[in-house]
Order: structure tokens, then sequence, then C-alpha cells
């Protein structure tokens, strides 16, 4: 399950349809000027004022106790990690999980740990599941320290787990003495569609981040929030990997202006998605999975096509997505993709595939 990007060359049109993925948002005008206007200091000095009030910001949206700003989604999940597990320590996560797929194998090669996979419906798992995965304490066995749940479930075809599962889920991990941490890249986008505040949502989550570059369209950067102690020992895993930055505030202003700007209008990204699944869901041999939020999985094998195939064709008219399987495909909706391109997307497809 990886993801094959399209590689950009000369011959090829511009992309005038970006559907490859939320990452692909280009920071708006105004979003610049917020930028440009930022109060600056020396962010590892621990003196940059916007960073502080963003990290203050997403604490209390979240309802943590405290909050550090990194470069990027894949160093709080690794930082987290690190923070979390010991080496020989066992992670328990939805098979499909970002950090089994898409970081570069990091909890191995990082923290030494070891992820075990569960099974279930739309990447997600209930109690139940998590409870038959838990181990006895042996000498033998590795220790369970950690479960890891991603909301939105990216590779779950943008699932939102209802808060019910997801407490289930979390107080079953807690009752076997294990932390609980969630990969929030899409948090925002379950907040919007669930109408849950985000602080409530995460409330059983002794660790969370917001990647702030995917739909929410800043250039950079995540915030990992939990406890002060948590926090502090982030930190340090920060300063060692290299992810202390200095004028971060510049990085910041845009996830605060994304903060005032971006998380409403998402509920705009939920409705384009959905029309996106109904047109798709007309083009025959094609199979479109249940979409709750801003991802639209895809299947090409009625067509008779490989999803590469598919995406090779669109990018010839201009049109990108991305694909996660041979006949899977991913169509992302964003703030740069409007209805109009959503049905030039529609219309491409059914060209594509004819
Ligand atoms: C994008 C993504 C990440 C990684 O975030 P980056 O900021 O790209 O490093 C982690 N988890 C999920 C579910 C994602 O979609």
């Amino acid at each position: 399950m990886t993801y094959t990007p399209v590689r950009p060359d000369a011959l090829l049109p511009p992309v005038r349809v970006n559907l490859y993925s939320d990452t692909q948002t280009r920071p708006s005008p105004e979003m610049k000027a917020a930028m440009v206007a930022a109060e600056l200091g020396d962010e590892q000095h621990g003196d940059d004022p916007t960073v502080h009030t963003l990290c203050d910001r997403m604490a209390a949206l979240l309802g943590k106790q405290a909050a550090v700003f990194l470069p990027s989604g894949t160093m709080c999940n690794q930082i987290a990690i690190l923070t979390h597990c010991r080496p020989g320590d066992e992670i328990i996560a939805h098979e499909t999980a970002h950090i089994v797929n898409n970081e570069g194998g990091g909890p191995a090669a990082l923290t030494g740990a070891s992820v075990l996979g569960l099974k279930g419906p739309r990447g997600q798992f209930d109690a139940d599941t998590l409870r038959a995965a838990f181990r006895e304490k042996r000498r033998n066995s590795p220790l369970q320290t950690l479960v890891e749940v991603e909301q939105t479930a990216n590779h779950g075809g943008g699932s939102v787990w209802p808060l019910a599962r997801l407490n289930a889920v979390l107080d079953a991990a807690h009752a076997h003495g294990m932390a609980t941490h969630m990969d929030g890249a899409r948090l925002m986008n379950a907040v919007v569609a669930a109408g849950i505040p985000a602080a409530e949502m995460v409330a059983g989550c002794d660790s969370v981040w917001v990647d702030f570059t995917k739909g929410l369209g800043a250039p950079l950067g995540a915030v990992l929030c939990g406890s002060a102690d948590f926090i502090d020992t982030a930190w340090r895993w920060k300063q060692r990997l290299g992810g202390s930055m200095r004028q971060a505030g510049i990085c910041a202003a845009a996830c605060l202006y994304a903060l005032d700007h971006n998380v409403d209008r998402l509920a705009d990204d939920h409705v384009n998605a959905r029309a996106l699944a109904r047109g798709l869901a007309q083009i025959p041999g094609i199979t479109v999975e249940e979409t709750e939020t801003n991802l639209v999985f895809f299947d090409t094998t009625g067509a008779g096509l490989a999803a590469d195939e598919l995406a090779t064709r669109l990018r010839k008219q201009g049109i990108m997505l991305s694909t996660t399987d041979r006949h899977r495909a991913r169509a992302c909706t964003h703030l740069d993709v409007d209805l109009a391109g959503i049905e030039t997307a529609v219309q491409a497809i059914r060209n594509a595939i004819a």
C-alpha cells in the first residue's frame, strides 16, 4: 500500500484538478500575508511568540496540558512512539495505519518497537478485537505499551471512528496498562463531519496531533499534544532528531490562520467529496467506497483497468489522483478543488475508462 506519485513531466499538461492529496494545497495570499506579518523569535530557545500562541491554542482545543510544534505529522507519530515506548515494546494499531505502511519502518528503526497490525473494516477495530490481541505478561512476550488509532482512518476510506467505539478501544487499552495515541492528521475533518468538539473526541487519548498541511492548507507544520510530562520528553526527542527550529513562527502563523479560516470550511470538502463519489458511482466498472469525509476511494477492477493506468491517463488530461493498490485509487478533495473541478474530473474518468 504505497502511493505511486505520477511524476511531473515537462511533456504533461499543467494540472487542472489536483485530487492527488490534500497535502497539495498551496498557501493562499491571505495565509502568506499572515506569515509575513508574524512576530518571530528563536523557537528552539523557547521564545517564538507565534509558536507559543499556536501551541497554547492547540492544547486548549484538544483539552491537553501542553503542545509542541513539529515540522511534520510523521515526526509527531515517531516522537510520540519514542516517548511512550521502549525498545522491544509492542504497539497495537490497525494494519493499514500510516505508522505501519508510510513512515519508513520508523517504529522499528527509531524506537525499536514492533507493531501488531489488527484487522477490521474501514481502518478501524473494536474493543473486542483489541482485547483478543492482548498478551499475558510473560517474560518471552513483548511488553504491549501503546495503542494507536487514526482519526480519520486514511486507508480506511477517510472513515470517522464513532465516539463510542473509539472510547471503548481507548478504555480497553488503559485497562491493559497501555498508553493511547491518536494520529490526527485529519482530526479536524472528523470533528467537522461528526459535529463533536475536538477535546471531547480525543479525551481518551494520552497523546494526539493535528496536521496543518492536509486539509487545513498550511505549507508545513503539525502540533503534538499531551500531558506536560509527555511534552517535556517529546521536546527532548525533537531536539535529538533535529526537529527544533528557529524563526518557526513564520510557519506557525500559517497554522493559526488555518485554525481561524480553514476548519469550518472542511464541510465544503466533504460535500465535494460526496459529489465526486456520486459521480464516480454512475460510471460503469467503478465501485466507490463509502465516503464520510474528504477522501474518496474507488475500485477499478470492473473497468478492467489498473488504478495506475487510470492515473496515468488522467494525468495526461491535467487531472491528478493517487493509487493505493493495483485497483484501488484515491481522490482527495481540499480547498484548491471546487465543484466545477469535481465535474471535470468525473467526466475525465468516464472518458479514460470508456
Ligand atoms: C499525511 C499523514 C501522516 C503524515 O503526515 P506528514 O505531515 O505528511 O508527515 C500521518 N498519518 C496520516 C493518517 C496521514 O494521512
